[in-house]
């Protein structure tokens, strides 16, 4: 791959080269985008709607760190991405004017079964270990007494409650706005990828225009599993599916500093101007991927009862995305077989936001230099493939 450093170029061109370009303008794709830039690389990204038409322009924002127990080289992959994160948004909100709605808030788990006591208690000592609890200050404590006053509900909390101080929250829309803004000219919208000559690195775009690149990186979320099938003359739904999830904006006289509310597949985000997002729905089968329905007016009303404070709190937005879920559940990376200059980052289902960072970085070092030694192996594209291959069908 050729650095270069003339960067101008400009997208309204029949042709267009660049160094890198990124197919997907979601988290993973600006990100991509942003440390390419960084790098020196001239990178173009083409998207085929606009910024934040796929999974990443929602509402919800939670960064929820893994439990602790069966650690793995996937949670702490997704505990150090979590753990640099604050740090990362600082640097982009300073380089863009922008802020991201990001904040350490930490999160309440609800005690709902006797069991979940002892569990808890045993959660708090492996995360001395494994979050390293005396070096990072982040802790996993039970609490004898309530939070906060109804936050949530004590009859929601008949086991008691664990206060962890590693998870946190960010406004999706926000923080696209940002990586949107380091991105800058390097976007084209309402253009997408058709097809690569892997022989030339010519790609088609639906518009008919010709774009040369040196290396391309599919970063189209779920979309991605079939642009992939069609270069590897797979089936399509073998490497990966698309989960329906649905979610809701609440205006409520929350604090915004308040810790998020996970119980039971419920998130509760507070967000800053008395906002807070309750989702989110999980579905393998779904007949309209764009609206919500009942699933999600259940959750609203789960909410109310859980935190009282929300109990008819007006919805001012239902929003329903398509997140991708790779087949071996992790998100998946990495160069694709055969040499050519192509390779895929996608696939980080319900954590990508936590993570959409150190992807990039990896996903920046498989098109420099072929691979990544951070990358744990379940989210290797090999091992993807491999799973694939087991499949029956
Ligand atoms: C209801 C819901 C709640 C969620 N909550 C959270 C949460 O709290 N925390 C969290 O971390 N994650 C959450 N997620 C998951 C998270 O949103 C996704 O994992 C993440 O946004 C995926 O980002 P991405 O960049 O990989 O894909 P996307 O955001 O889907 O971006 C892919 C982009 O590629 C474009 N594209 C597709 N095909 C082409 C093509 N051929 N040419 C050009 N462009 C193309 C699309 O238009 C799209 O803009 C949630 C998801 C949903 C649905």
């Amino acid at each position: 791959m050729t650095h270069r450093s003339d960067n101008s170029y400009t997208v309204a061109s029949p042709q267009l080269s660049c160094d890198l370009l990124v197919v997907g303008a979601g988290v993973v794709g600006l990100w991509i985008a942003r440390l390419a830039k960084q790098a020196g690389l001239k990178v173009l990204v083409l998207e085929k709607q606009q910024v934040g038409a796929g999974a990443s322009g929602g509402l919800l924002g939670a960064l929820m760190p893994h439990m602790p127990e069966r650690w793995n080289p996937k949670k702490q992959f997704q505990f150090e991405a979590l753990a640099c994160l604050g740090d990362a948004v600082r640097e982009l909100e300073d380089e863009t004017g922008l802020t991201c709605g990001y904040r350490r808030c930490g999160r309440l788990l609800p005690l709902v079964k006797p069991h979940h006591a002892g569990l808890a208690a045993e959660r708090s000592l492996k995360t001395e270990t494994v979050w390293r609890t005396s070096e990072t200050g982040f802790s996993w404590q039970i609490l004898d007494t309530p939070y906060g006053s109804g936050w949530p509900d004590v009859a929601a909390m008949p086991h008691g409650l664990v206060h962890e101080t590693l998870a946190a929250r960010i406004s999706p829309r926000r923080y696209l706005a940002a990586l949107r803004a380091a991105v800058g000219q390097a976007l084209i919208e309402g253009e997408g990828f058709e097809s690569l000559d892997a022989q030339t690195g010519t790609v088609q775009t639906s518009t008919g225009r010709t774009i040369t690149a040196g290396h391309t990186v599919i970063a189209a979320g779920f979309e991605s599993f079939d642009i992939l099938a069609a270069m590897l003359s797979l089936p399509a739904p073998k490497l990966g599916t698309a989960v329906k999830g649905q979610a809701a904006l609440l205006k409520a006289d929350v604090d915004g500093d308040l810790p998020l509310v996970f119980v039971d597949g419920l998130y509760v985000v507070p967000h800053e101007e008395g906002t807070v997002a309750v989702g989110s729905t999980s579905e393998m089968q779904f007949e309209d991927a764009q609206h919500t329905d009942g699933q999600l007016e259940a959750l609203v009303e789960r909410a109310g009862e859980l935190c009282p404070s929300l109990k008819n709190a007006p919805v001012v937005e239902r929003w329903a995305g398509l997140r991708p879920k790779a087949i071996g559940r992790d998100p998946m990376i990495g160069a694709l077989p055969g040499g050519a200059d192509l390779s895929v980052a996608t696939g980080g289902f319900k954590i990508t936001f936590g993570i959409a960072h150190k992807m990039a970085a990896c996903a920046l070092e498989v098109v420099s230099r072929g691979g990544c030694d951070a990358l744990p192996e379940s989210f290797r594209i090999e091992t993807h493939l491999r799973k694939a291959a087991s499949e029956p069908g």
